[in-house]
């Protein structure tokens, strides 16, 4: 029998174009999913857009779009870099869909209304419109500004509807220290533990209709709309049905979530509270990853080190064609830690292209193929694998970067393998001994391409099918850097 499985990103943010850090989280969710595929798991990955909000809102009034135009812009500009990325999602969601997510977002609203977890309340509190976060004291700065935006937050005194989250404190305790909902990296389960063990507040669960518009409506009141927690956590089940019949819960019981580190508590938190108190099972597994900088400093236009995944993924085309996305992926997933911060410049990108494409793999394919195809007259269909043990492992614990290094390991040691033994003499002094090299020396390609298949699907596509037609490819397939 297959396991189901739900892989999911977090859900972007739709006010901007798509950064580096997006595209790092896609293709590492990607990568995880594939390799489910390959060991035979039923993987349903899915991805997708927060689309309401305030901000949203004050941004497309800004450009004088209207706000539905605004988010199906930004969303195009996401579609783009997950076809251009050769990202894989089964479902993409996006929280502005009307049918089905409303859907299942107004369910899970009632289903914790009829759990007696949510009431109005008169609320008077900070708010950074910037963050569309409630701020507490402590979370401002000397001067009582938001640290993240330098701005003053509004006073907001309004009527909202509150969910109880401090009642959920001790059963999400247990679940996240019996790892029943496992935290990746140990280093994150410390520090939800640590949040948890000063106790959670209850939280704001919609804001007034008069105040932002641009959200789903709070089912049976008709002044309210959703705040972000129901409108966008619940994502997670509207793309898989919740709100119908065909909600799949055996496969949510099994769902890996793939995060940023600054969206921890919302997802290992507030998440588990609402679906326990919706009577839901809880995802089996958060990944929580950290954030890329560049040359140690965060990205910004003022440093100008904002690194533009397209415009990284037009610099590759020319060199690589087609495989351009997949030099990115590549770069993406052996240079950014899985779980830790990560640094990349346009110099260290260049540099792992080179070494590990266009001189690796690259070049790899190309010597062992032309050889094959000169003294060799046909292809061959290797026998399955059993996958290398040290690589399962680096996947079993959701280290991409781990399990591609090992790959990385196994491709030097065959380019070495050429140099040592150096089949291209030897097949003109003993041609017997010379061929069986060069056929060993190709399965082992074969076997190479195999491994690479979660990470550069269409590379592993090709390489396999030269192998099978005793072909070379006509030209490298990463060129040298202009
Ligand atoms: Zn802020």
């Amino acid at each position: 029998m297959k396991d189901k499985h739900l892989i999911t990103t977090a859900i972007a943010y739709g006010n901007a174009a798509p950064h580096i850090g997006h595209a790092f989280e896609f293709v590492t969710a990607d990568t995880i999913s594939r390799f489910y595929k390959i060991t035979g798991e039923d993987v349903y990955f899915i991805t997708g857009m927060d689309e309401h909000g305030q901000k949203i809102e004050q941004k497309a009034k800004e450009s004088n779009t209207p706000v539905q135009e605004f988010v199906d812009m930004n969303a195009k500009s996401f579609l783009d870099l997950d076809k251009n990325l050769s990202v894989d999602y089964d479902f993409f969601v996006r929280t502005s869909d009307k049918e089905k997510h409303y859907l299942g977002a107004q369910a899970l609203w009632k289903k914790l209304v009829d759990a007696g977890t949510i009431e109005k309340r008169k609320y008077k509190a900070l708010y950074c419109i910037g963050c569309e976060e409630f701020k507490r004291d402590v979370d401002l700065n000397e001067k009582g500004e938001c640290p993240l935006h330098l701005t003053k937050p509004e006073i907001v005194e309004e009527e909202n509807y509150f969910f109880k989250l401090s009642q959920y404190t001790n059963q999400i305790k247990e679940k996240i220290s019996s790892d029943e909902l496992k935290i990746y990296p140990q280093s994150r389960k410390n520090e939800i533990m640590a949040l948890l063990d000063r106790g959670l507040e209850d939280v704001s669960f919609s804001r007034p209709k008069s105040k932002v518009s641009w959200g789903i409506p709070v089912p049976d009141d008709d002044t309210q709309v959703m705040y972000v927690w129901c409108d966008a956590l619940s994502n997670y089940i509207t793309a898989i049905g919740y709100g119908t019949d065909k909600f799949d819960e055996e496969r949510w019981a099994n769902t890996t979530h793939i995060i940023g580190k600054d969206i921890l508590r919302f997802h290992a938190a507030i998440w588990p509270a609402m679906l326990i108190a919706s009577g839901l099972p809880l995802p089996k597994r958060i990944l929580v990853h950290g954030f890329i900088t560049s040359g140690g400093q965060k990205m910004s236009k003022t440093l100008g080190n904002v690194l533009d995944p397209q415009e990284i993924l037009k610099m590759f085309e020319s060199p690589a064609g087609e495989l351009a996305g997949e030099a990115l992926r590549f770069i993406l997933l052996h240079e950014i830690p899985s779980f830790e911060d990560g640094d990349l410049t346009m110099d260290t990108i260049k540099a792992s292209y080179t070494a590990h494409l266009a001189n690796g793999i690259g070049n790899l394919t190309s010597r062992i193929m032309k050889m094959s195809a000169t003294h060799l007259s046909e292809g061959i269909r290797p026998d399955e694998i059993v996958l290398p043990t040290d690589y399962k492992k680096a996947f079993e614990s959701y280290d991409t970067k781990r399990a591609l290094e090992f790959v990385v390991k196994e491709v030097k040691e065959l380019d070495g393998y050429i140099q040592s033994s150096e089949p291209f003499k030897l097949v003109k002094v003993d041609e017997e001994k010379g061929k069986e090299i060069i056929k060993e020396m190709r399965i082992k390609l074969y076997n190479i391409a195999r491994l690479l298949q979660p990470f550069i699907p269409k590379t592993s596509d090709l390489i396999k099918s030269y192998v099978k037609d005793n072909s070379m490819p006509e030209k490298p397939l990463f060129n040298r850097l202009a």
